[in-house]
């Protein structure tokens, strides 16, 4: 299946914070790619929708686009960083379709993880993040549109293992062979 395009930058425009089975229904994207993140690579989930305080949406999280993933319960945080690591090095590798493959293909826009930023504005090279939250114990990941949706093509292949996955496993990337031979979203 193709290869999508970089997602493109995606203002926040309101505050609509879903939770619980909202947020499976109304973001199967996102509740897919935390599903198999939490089944492979462990940890706890730090939540989707984030309540408004101001009124004023300016985070991906007031409008459910975005997933905080952290260390499991009681865990050293070095050593759930070594799996973040890891998660994210699988996650921008360039695949056998093209560069970046992976969070293309499942829509991530950004990703924020221990004082980087990795942005597909700026084809994913990282960059010093800034925020008042360093990210050292969290790792952020917010999507556009289509990916929250469950709509580019990381959500679509399923129920088999297509030819494109051999070359991920044959690197050790075995997120997207997991990923589709485990899974596909019910439309
Ligand atoms: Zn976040």
């Amino acid at each position: 299946m193709a290869l999508d395009d970089y997602p493109l930058r995606t203002p926040v425009q309101t505050c609509d914070p879903l939770f619980g089975a909202e947020v499976r229904r109304k973001r199967p994207g996102i509740d897919a790619f935390r599903t198999l993140v939490l089944e492979e690579f462990k940890g706890t989930d730090q939540g989707v929708g984030r309540q408004c305080i101001t009124g004023n949406a300016t985070s991906a999280h007031h409008e459910s686009r975005a997933w905080d993933w952290g260390p499991t319960k009681g865990e050293p945080v070095a050593q759930w960083r070594q799996r973040a690591t890891a998660l994210l090095a699988q996650l921008l590798a360039d695949g056998p379709e093209g560069a970046h493959e992976l969070v293309r293909r499942f829509g991530i826009r950004n990703i924020i993880f221990n004082r980087e930023i990795f942005s597909a504005g700026k084809l994913y090279e990282p960059a010093p993040y800034d925020g008042p939250n360093d990210h050292t114990t969290h790792v952020h990941f917010d999507w556009a549109w289509p990916g929250a949706l469950g709509e580019t093509s990381g959500y679509e292949l399923g129920g088999g293992v297509p030819a494109v996955v051999f070359p991920f496993v044959a690197t050790g990337a075995i997120l997207l062979a997991m990923y589709l031979s485990k899974r596909r979203i019910p439309k």
